[in-house]
């Protein structure tokens, strides 16, 4: 051993990080007969995982075939072969599609993780083949967390983004329906008001305004949560993973610094990082990923994944890919907040334009985020940093029809109703489209000629420049009673609004190179004996792409399953 502190503790697997990943792996370990030890760094639990959208992209699943769905195998190979464009390894494709559906199954059988299939949830890339036009979403039910007794308390608190109005629990499949406006969702909205009345019972035992259920990301987290207390598993909060130990060449454990007091504990069979990536690193970010970039930017919480995991396996030898990825998302920053919000679905909505300082568009507002970022990245170095910020624009028809940002519905949320502190920090508004391009220091006479151009592409639906509203999955998030093209309406009718786009993230995508076992590997391939990486601490097996929603935590939780079978099968031959 080559560390100074006292050993403490000994179990047969650690777990680094708190994500949905890491907790899965706990119960995975747990149920395979190993001791288990989870820490956190935090003083909450669930991570980036706890306030995100929860989906999990799951090719040829269950869920989708028993309601009748067409999926298989070999046409979830091709697409995620056509997806990664040759930059990961296929032993790693397959060892996510043999083992992704059975890892849900497990989760769903054993633990009290639940899942439906978000049928009309398309693949992001609908012109690739293999792809399909829903049914490898799946979306959290929503989780009762009175379950969680005092637990409750350190779950890290879902973003009042992803909640009705703030507060009111609902489901990825119900916000479509609203968002979409499709039939009966104005229905739908007043019962899940309802339901929320009437608990007041518990929020007031609870002495609270959060809703009782838990939706999205949350759901996932509490309902693993509560799967780690069945097994009694403990996870320390406030722990802080400094660096591994070793034993010769194994990783026998590692160094912590608990509640200020360090601390070296041993692990038995290995070591999984699921630590997150590096995005709340400001030095990390400008050594590796594109320039500009700042962690305000990022739609993560603050101060958390600073990339310890990616420091400590470098020192080991470990290789690295995709150091210089993001999860790439248009986000915007509102005062008070603490961290930025992502800006996913209302690109897409008709009657929004993003323009560069030059008034120009340079990319399909409604692409995925991922795509959309780097696109902004990409016009920057072409324009000489003219596309970060970029600018979305849009009229007060718009304003009054579809919500933006925090910005809701005018119909719901007037500009009289918006707090003083937003108006020239959120957004800009003018009478006329010249008047707003000078506010916001854009050509205005590029805006203008773009705004005509669109305008044009909205009667005939037709968007000639960027295909817009061209695919089923831009059409996803599109206004179905917008015709012909339900993601294009005129901007036409003032006053007119902008707000601000930064080049943003909701997590790294690279880190330890990792092989089919979620290995973490050195440059010459070789496995690092007892340690594994996954989530965002692993270069992701999506390579430079984003299949389709719930690419990031599928892996996650996928990889924590294979780590923990070859854990076991370790355990078989030793
Ligand atoms: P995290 O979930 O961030 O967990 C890492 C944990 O490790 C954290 O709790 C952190 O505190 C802890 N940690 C860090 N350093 C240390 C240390 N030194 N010692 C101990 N612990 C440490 N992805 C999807 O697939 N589907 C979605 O629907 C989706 N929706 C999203 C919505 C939003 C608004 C955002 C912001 C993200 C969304 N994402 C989604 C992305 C996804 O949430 C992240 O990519 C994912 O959570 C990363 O998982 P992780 O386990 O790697 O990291």
């Amino acid at each position: 051993m080559t560390s100074h502190a006292q050993i403490t503790d000994s179990f047969d697997v650690i777990i680094v990080g708190s994500g949905a990943g890491a907790l899965s792996a706990a119960v995975f370990a747990a149920d395979n007969g190993m001791s288990v030890l989870v820490v956190e760094k935090s003083d909450k639990y669930g991570g980036t995982s706890a306030l995100s959208g929860g989906g999990i992209w799951i090719p040829n699943n269950d869920y989708f075939k028993v309601k009748g769905g067409d999926d298989s195998y070999e046409k979830s190979l091709t697409y995620l072969k056509a997806s990664t464009n040759g930059r990961v390894a296929e032993s790693k494709l397959r060892a996510y599609l043999d083992n992704a559906s059975e890892m849900i199954n497990y989760l769903e059988k054993h633990s009290r993780v639940r899942y439906a299939v978000a049928e009309k949830y398309p693949d992001y890339y609908p012109h690739l083949p293999g792809s399909l036009a829903g049914g490898r979403t799946l979306d959290p039910e929503l989780y009762d967390t009175g379950e969680l007794g005092e637990e409750l308390d350190n779950l890290r608190a879902a973003s009042p983004t992803t909640l009705l109005m703030g507060k009111i629990a609902w489901t990825a499949r119900d916000a479509h329906k609203a968002i979409a406006k499709e039939s009966g969702w104005r229905l739908m909205i007043l019962w899940l008001m309802l339901r929320y009345k009437l608990d007041f019972r518990w929020r007031k035992k609870q002495n609270t305004k959060r809703d009782r259920r838990a939706a999205l990301g949350s759901s996932l987290i509490a309902s693993l949560r509560k799967s780690l207390m069945d097994r009694n598993i403990p996870l320390w909060l406030n722990t802080d993973f400094r660096d591994f130990i070793m034993d010769g060449d194994r990783v026998a454990g590692i160094k912590v610094v608990r509640e200020g007091v360090e601390q070296v504990i041993k692990a038995k069979q290995g070591v999984i990082v699921g630590a997150g990536g590096f995005e709340q690193n400001q030095a990390l970010r400008e050594k590796y990923l594109p320039q500009p970039t700042k962690v305000e930017w990022s739609a993560t919480p603050p101060g958390q994944n600073q990339g310890a995991a990616l420091e400590a396996g470098q020192k080991l030898g470990a290789a690295t890919d995709l150091l210089d990825w993001a999860w790439w998302a248009p986000t915007m920053r509102v005062p008070k907040e603490e961290k930025a919000r992502g800006l996913f679905a209302e690109r897409a909505f008709p009657g929004a334009v993003i323009v560069n300082a030059l008034g120009k568009r340079f990319v399909n507002e409604a692409d995925p985020y991922l795509e959309f970022g780097d696109a902004m990245y990409r016009d920057n170095e072409k324009t000489g940093g003219k596309s970060i910020p970029a600018w979305v624009v849009f009229d007060s028809h718009f304003r009054f029809n579809y919500a933006m940002g925090p910005l809701m519905p005018a119909q719901i949320m007037p500009d009289s109703r918006l707090p003083k502190a937003w108006h020239k920090t959120v957004y800009w508004k003018a009478e006329t489209l010249d008047d707003l391009a000078s506010q916001i220091g854009v050509d205005s006479e590029g805006l203008q000629d773009t705004v005509q151009r669109i305008n044009g592409f909205a009667q005939t639906g037709e968007d000639k420049d960027f295909q817009r509203g061209g695919n089923v999955f831009d059409r996803y998030y599109g206004d179905q009673n917008v015709k012909p093209n339900p993601c294009l309406a005129p901007v036409k009718k003032g006053p007119f609004y902008a707000m601000r786009l930064d080049a943003g993230d909701i997590g790294t995508k690279g880190g330890l190179l990792t092989n089919a076992q979620a290995q973490v590997v050195r440059e010459d391939g070789s496995a690092i004996d007892g340690l594994y990486a996954i989530g965002n601490s692993s270069a992701s097996v999506m390579g430079t792409s984003y299949p389709g929603a719930g690419s990031t935590l599928g892996p996650a939780m996928t990889f924590g399953y294979i780590a923990v079978k070859d854990l076991t099968e370790k355990q078989k031959v030793s």
